[in-house]
């Protein structure tokens, strides 16, 4: 499996557990705000990470890590994905999967195959200009397949969305919650200027605690756990 990242020991990456992270090249989206430009649009450009590293890790850290959480970039462009998250699963881990959502059918044959134990999915914004928040054409559909995938699989999974000011009007943040009705739990997350892919996007202000408070609220109308995160 190729990866461009590895940090050794993560506390908050997975709640409740103690994870490795590691970083998969590549994306299918080139989100307006992504702070992960190199990883995005020039992979090449990041040093490879060798597999070995992190199974050495696991093997040292054993006694205190519970799992990996595959992140990106998009972690299922990667087709060696299933066979990356079997291997840490046999050696007795935990895997956790970050997605953007827009390939349900890897998704699918993951769950199936009871390969991940959580999934973490961002939810970018209402379907029907999904491609307004992903910055490529995406069909919106697939988003939603995704989302019925995770909240049908019976696993521990959350939804997520990195609120930008000038996209994420209370309007557009509400319908964006309304798709996700009855969802296990929900974060939103305090958006990161400074190296937003979109440079315009670089002199939005941060969220106040207040405004982020103020989201939350409105998501609860809809879901019970909401979760407020700091900068992602
Ligand atoms: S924010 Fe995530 S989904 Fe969007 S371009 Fe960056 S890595 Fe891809």
């Amino acid at each position: 499996m190729k990866l461009k990242g590895l940090v050794e020991t993560s506390f908050v990456d997975w709640d409740g557990k103690i994870c490795s992270v590691v970083f998969t090249p590549g994306c299918n989206f080139k989100c307006p705000f992504c702070f992960n430009g190199a990883l995005v649009l020039d992979p090449d450009s990041v040093d490879n990470v060798p597999e070995q590293a992190l199974f050495d890790l696991l093997e040292k850290h054993k006694d205190f890590l519970d799992g990996v959480c595959i992140t990106g970039g998009e972690p299922t462009l990667s087709p060696d994905l299933a066979d990356f998250c079997k291997k840490i699963k046999d050696k007795g881990f935990l895997v956790k999967l970050d997605t953007n959502g827009a390939t349900p059918e890897i998704l699918k044959s993951l769950i199936e195959n009871k390969l991940l134990d959580f999934i973490a999915m961002d939810v970018k914004g209402p379907w029907e200009n999904y491609s307004d928040f992903a910055g490529v054409p995406i069909d919106g559909e697939k988003i939603k397949e995704s989302v019925r995938l995770i909240m049908d699989s019976g696993l521990d999974y959350e939804f997520r969305t990195t609120l930008v000011p000038s996209l994420h009007t209370p309007d557009v943040f509400e319908k964006l919650v309304s798709q996700i009705k009855g969802a296990k739990k929900y974060c939103v997350q305090k958006f990161r200027p400074g190296f937003c892919i979109d440079k315009s996007l670089n002199t939005d202000q941060k969220q106040t605690d207040e405004e982020m408070n103020v989201f939350a609220e409105t998501a609860r109308k809809y879901i019970d756990n909401v979760k407020v995160r700091g900068e992602k």
